[in-house]
């Protein structure tokens, strides 16, 4: 858990300028990203809003946009790395692009390197994977996409039987585990090039997701197990489906609950949640 009293005292900006490490370099997707940054004056990179300055770049939680700057948190980069790894109620965030992000401060990167390096401690691999997916000769390189069975497909072990799932329900699966509640990284994989579609940067962020990642990967295992165990049971009473329905939505309105977030064998998870609505066709349904 985070260290709340070394976060609350205010900490000096101490950016190493000599540091050559791989994440404090500059690449060319930090490069291309920071003169983004640089012709826009700002962008909002999930949920951190990014500024440019006379000299370097501002950082701040979107939400904390119209705070005044002596009332943020000014942290350095190093503390970046960890108030990412937990919500601001101390719970521990496996998923980086979850919305999630605590609020309450600020950072100043010094230079472009500085700016890539406050991003991979936020985002990781994030730049890069937003350069990969900047058009090329006028269209996106789709070939960098890895599709749900191209990537299932791949898998051994206790994963393997997350290529049983039919499209309609792994489209239901995936649908749950990518929500905007729960992720905000823009899903350009498919099932199978158009199932589900695609995320849309409106409903998600500039930062593109470009296979399943490993918590979807865990979940597909475990609604495959919840899918295999239903189909040696009796079909559901309607009473019971709509007890059910009732839950996930109640469940839905407050994704951020008690129960960890990839903890999917608590059947009152979040996305295990979403995943009746999805499967039931009731997302869509005033909530
Ligand atoms: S697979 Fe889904 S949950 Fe995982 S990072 Fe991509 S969009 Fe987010």
């Amino acid at each position: 858990m985070m260290n709340q009293d070394a976060f609350a005292k205010p900490q000096p900006i101490v950016f190493a300028k000599t540091d050559v490490s791989a994440a404090n370099q500059i690449t060319p997707p930090v490069t291309a990203f920071a003169a983004a940054v640089s012709s826009q004056i700002e962008i909002d990179f999930g949920q951190v809003r990014i500024r440019r300055l006379a000299a370097g770049f501002e950082l701040r939680h979107i939400a904390d946009r119209l705070r005044k700057d002596a009332d943020l948190q000014l942290v350095a980069e190093t503390e970046l790395r960890r108030l990412a790894q937990f919500t601001a109620s101390g719970a521990f965030r496996p998923l980086k692009s979850a919305p999630s992000l605590r609020t309450g401060w600020r950072a100043i990167a010094q230079g472009d390197a500085a700016l890539g390096s406050c991003l991979n401690h936020l985002y990781p691999g994030a730049v890069a994977d937003w350069f990969a997916m900047q058009p090329a000769g006028g269209s996106r390189p789709t070939s960098k996409i890895t599709s749900y069975r191209e990537f299932t497909n791949r898998q051994t072990g206790m994963y393997r039987i997350t290529t049983m799932l039919d499209d309609a329900t792994a489209a239901a699966m995936i649908r749950a585990c990518c929500h905007p509640a729960f992720c905000l990284k823009q899903r350009l994989w498919t099932i199978n090039g158009s199932l589900p579609a695609p995320d849309v940067i409106s409903q998600k962020s500039l930062i593109p997701c470009l296979e399943p990642c490993a918590i979807l990967l865990e979940f597909a295992r475990k609604i495959t197990r919840v899918e295999q165990e239903e189909k040696s049971r009796p079909s559901p009473s309607p009473a019971e489906i709509t007890r059910l329905r009732d839950a996930a939505l109640a469940g839905s309105k407050r994704p951020h609950s008690t129960i960890a977030e990839s903890d999917f064998d608590a059947p009152r998870n979040p996305r295990r949640l979403r995943f009746i609505l999805e499967k039931h066709g009731m997302a869509g349904k005033p909530q």
